[in-house]
C-alpha cells in the first residue's frame, strides 16, 4: 500500500504533486519522494518520514518550471524505509526515474544478472531493477521500454515511469496493485488512489491488470501489453474526497473487511514458490526447527487471537508444545522460558507496548524470537531476530479485520514451515495444505459476497443484550475474536466460550431467544458441536451457524451461514469474515461510530 501521484501539463508540478500525496495518506507510508522533468534531465528528491520532511528537503527546488513529474509516498516491503529506499529509484545515469507500488517477486535474480551486465544498485529495495531494466530495453521509446520490462516482472506492481529524454511524457502499467488515470483539459493525472485527483477532474480510467498507459498533456492511451489500444470506459467519479478515500465505502471497517482477499494474497506473495514453501523470514533452518523444545506466543487483543489459532495449528502440525499468552500477563508473572525456545510476538503496528515487553523477556531468558508484524522498522521489529511481515497494508478502523487474517496466514505458513522441516508432516499433506492455502484469497472473496445477507440478520443483532460465541478447537479461537469485534464496535455484550464448556456453568444463562452464534467448521468435533448446539436449542437458545456443511447444520440452525469447502485447518480465515460483517452491520443500524468506537486506540502503546 502506498500512494502514486503523477502529473503532465502547465500547472506547477511540485505543488501539485505534494498535494496529490497527502490526499493519499490514509494509505499509510513511511517516506516520500518526487522526480521532476525539466525538458532536460530529471530532478529527483526523497526523505524518510512525513511529507513534511520531503517538503523540507524540497525547500530549495523552485515550484513550476516541470513538465512533467511523479511522487510516491512508501510504504516499505523490501528494504528499511530511509532516504535512499525511497521512491523514485532510477538507473545508473538518472535517466529514468520509477515509482511502485507492490512486490517484485523475482527481483533477486533480476538484480544479480543487472549486476553481472555492470549496473550499480543504490538501494535495498525490489522496485530498484525496474529503472535499470528500462535503462537497458530503451531505444529511444519509453512506452516499448516499459512494456517489455513488464513481461520480466513477476509479482505485483502499480508503476509509473518517466525518461529526461521524452518531455512531460509519463508511462504506467498495473498488475494486482491499484492505478487509475485522471483525464484533464490539456493537462493529465496518474494515481493509485481517486482522491489525489478529485480537486482536478472527475473523469478517470480506473485501470486492469495488464494494462500500460502513455500519458502526455494532451493525449492519454491506454494499451495492452502487446502494445494494442484498448478503448476504455471513462469513469464519473460521484464522490466527495472523503467517500473517495474509503473507496466508495461507508466505514474504513468495511473498505478493509473487503480489502482481506488481496492482503491475504500480498501476504502470500513470493512466500510460495511452484508449490513449495519459500520462507527465511522465521530464521529457522533445519538443525533449528528439530532443536526447538517450545514456542510462545504472545500478543495482545485481536493479535492475541490470532495466536490461538495459531498454537492449534503449530501444536498439531508440528508436533511442538506452544503456549499462549496475552502479553500483558506474560511480562509479569515471571515466565518460564526454557532453552530451545522459540518466542514470536503478534503485533499489528509492531509498537504494542505488553508485546515489546514480552519479546524483550523472552530476550532475556534466551529464546530465539520472530516478530510478525505489519509495519516495517516499528519497535518490535527492530528488537526481534527475524520478522515476518504481514502486508496487509495500513488499518485504518481501530476494530482490526484484514491485519488479524494476515496473522493468521503468517501462523499457518509457519506452522506448515515447522512441521515441514520437522517431518511432522506426511509430504502429501503438506502439498495438499500449500495448495489450500494459495486458494484463500478467492475462497475469501467467495465469503464476502454473503455480504448483504449478514446485513440483514444483523438487524435482528442490533436488538440483541447479549450473544453467545460457541465453538471448539480453530472454531473456539474464532468465536473468540468474533465476540470481541462485537462488543469493540456495537457494544453488544458477548462472550465466546468453548462449547464444551457450556454445561460447565454457562448454560444456565442460555434461556428462550438468547442468540447463540455457533461455530462448526472442524470435521473432528462436529457431532461434538451438534450435540452442544442442540444442549443450546433444548433451552429455547437461537442459533445461528457458521459452517461449511449445509446438510448436516440446517435441521438444528435458525440461521445458517454458510462458508464455502476449504481445508479445516484454514477455516478460520474464512470463518471469521461473516463475523466480521455482523459485527460491522450491527453496530451501523445501532448508529455506532464504527471506525472509532467508544474508549479504543488503534495502536496502544501504553501499558
Ligand atoms: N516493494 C517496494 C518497496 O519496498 C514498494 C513498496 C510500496 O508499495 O510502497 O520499496
Amino acid at each position: 500500500m502506498c500512494g502514486i501521484v503523477g502529473y503532465t501539463g502547465p500547472r506547477p508540478v511540485l505543488p501539485l504533486l505534494i498535494g496529490g500525496l497527502r490526499k493519499l495518506e490514509y494509505r499509510g507510508y513511511d517516506s516520500a519522494g518526487v522526480a521532476l522533468q525539466t525538458g532536460v534531465e530529471l530532478v529527483v528528491a526523497k526523505a524518510v518520514g512525513r511529507l513534511s520532511c520531503l517538503e523540507e528537503r524540497v525547500a530549495g527546488i523552485p515550484g513550476d518550471g516541470f513538465l512533467a513529474g511523479m511522487g510516491h509516498t512508501r510504504w516499505a516491503t523490501h528494504g528499511r524505509p530511509s532516504d535512499i529506499n525511497a521512491h523514485p529509484h532510477g538507473d545508473c545515469r538518472g535517466r529514468f526515474a520509477v515509482a511502485h507500488n507492490g512486490i517484485i517477486e523475482n527481483y533477486r535474480s533480476l538484480r544479480e544478472r543487472l549486476r553481472g551486465s555492470g549496473h550499480h544498485f543504490s538501494s535495498e529495495t525490489d522496485t530498484e531493477v525496474i529503472p535499470h531494466l528500462i535503462e537497458e530495453a530503451y531505444r529511444g521509446d519509453l512506452a516499448s521500454a516499459v512494456r517489455s520490462v513488464a513481461g520480466l516482472l513477476r509479482g505485483s506492481f502499480a508503476l509509473v515511469a518517466m525518461a529526461a529524454s521524452e518531455p512531460g511524457l509519463l508511462v504506467a502499467v498495473r498488475k494486482d496493485s491499484p492505478l487509475i488515470v485522471g483525464l484533464g483539459d490539456g493537462e493529465n493525472f496518474l494515481a493509485s488512489d481517486i482522491p489525489a485527483i478529485l480537486e482536478y477532474t472527475k473523469s478517470c480510467y480506473i485501470l486492469d491488470d495488464g494494462e500500460l498507459v502513455v500519458a502526455d498533456q494532451r493525449c492519454v492511451e491506454v494499451q495492452d501489453l502487446t502494445g494494442r489500444v484498448r478503448h476504455k470506459p471513462v469513469f464519473q467519479v460521484p464522490w466527495d474526497v472523503a467517500v473517495a478515500e474509503r473507496g466508495g465505502y461507508p466505514h474504513f471497517m468495511l473498505k478493509e473487511i473487503h480489502e482481506q482477499p488481496q492482503a491475504v494474497r500480498e501476504t502470500l506473495r513470493d512466500r510460495i514458490k511452484e508449490g513449495e514453501l519459500a520462507l527465511d523470514e522465521f530464521g529457522l533452518d533445519g538443525d533449528a526447527a528439530r532443536a526447538l523444545r517450545r514456542l510462545h506466543l504472545v500478543g495482545c487483543g485481536t493479535a492475541y487471537h490470532a495466536c490461538l489459532v495459531g498454537k492449534y495449528l503449530i501444536e498439531k502440525l508440528a508436533r511442538l508444545a506452544v503456549e499462549v499468552d496475552l502479553a500483558s500477563e506474560f511480562r509479569y508473572r515471571d515466565p518460564m522460558v526454557e532453552t530451545g525456545s522459540l518466542l514470536v510476538a503478534v503485533s499489528q503496528s509492531g509498537e504494542t507496548a505488553d508485546t515489546l515487553a514480552a519479546l524483550r523477556e523472552g530476550k532475556r531468558q534466551g529464546a530465539r524470537t520472530v516478530a510478525i508484524s505489519n509495519v516495517m522498522g516499528s519497535s518490535i521489529t527492530r528488537e526481534a531476530g527475524s520478522v515476518f511481515y504481514t502486508r496487509a497494508g495500513l488499518e485504518q478502523a481501530v476494530a482490526s479485520t484484514k491485519a488479524y487474517v494476515t496473522q493468521l496466514v503468517a501462523l499457518m505458513l509457519l506452522a506448515v514451515d515447522l512441521g515441514a522441516k520437522r517431518g511432522t508432516v506426511p509430504e502429501a499433506e503438506r502439498a495438499e495444505l500449500i495448495e489450500a492455502i494459495q486458494k484463500l484469497p478467492e475462497l475469501a472473496e467467495e465469503v464476502l459476497k454473503l455480504a448483504p445477507a449478514i446485513d440483514n440478520l444483523a438487524r435482528q443483532v442490533a436488538q440483541w443484550e447479549d450473544a453467545f460465541f460457541i465453538g471448539r478447537g480453530l472454531d473456539y479461537a474464532v468465536a473468540l475474536e468474533g465476540q470481541l469485534k462485537l462488543k469493540e464496535i456495537s457494544y453488544i455484550h458477548a462472550e465466546a466460550y468453548a462449547a464444551g464448556e457450556l454445561k460447565h456453568g454457562t448454560l444456565a444463562l442460555i434461556v428462550e431467544r438468547i442468540p447463540v452464534i455457533a461455530l462448526a467448521t472442524q470435521p473432528p468435533v462436529l457431532d461434538k458441536m451438534i450435540s452442544n448446539i442442540t444442549e443450546v436449542r433444548a433451552r429455547g437458545g437461537r442459533i445461528i451457524a457458521v459452517c461449511s456443511n449445509e446438510e448436516e447444520l440446517a435441521p438444528y440452525a435458525d440461521d445458517l451461514i454458510l462458508l464455502p469447502a476449504c481445508h479445516p485447518l484454514l477455516m478460520p480465515v474464512l470463518a471469521v469474515m461473516p463475523l466480521q460483517l455482523l459485527a460491522y452491520y450491527a453496530a451501523v443500524h445501532l448508529g455506532c461510530d464504527v471506525d472509532k468506537p467508544r474508549n479504543l486506540a488503534k495502536s496502544v502503546t501504553v501499558e
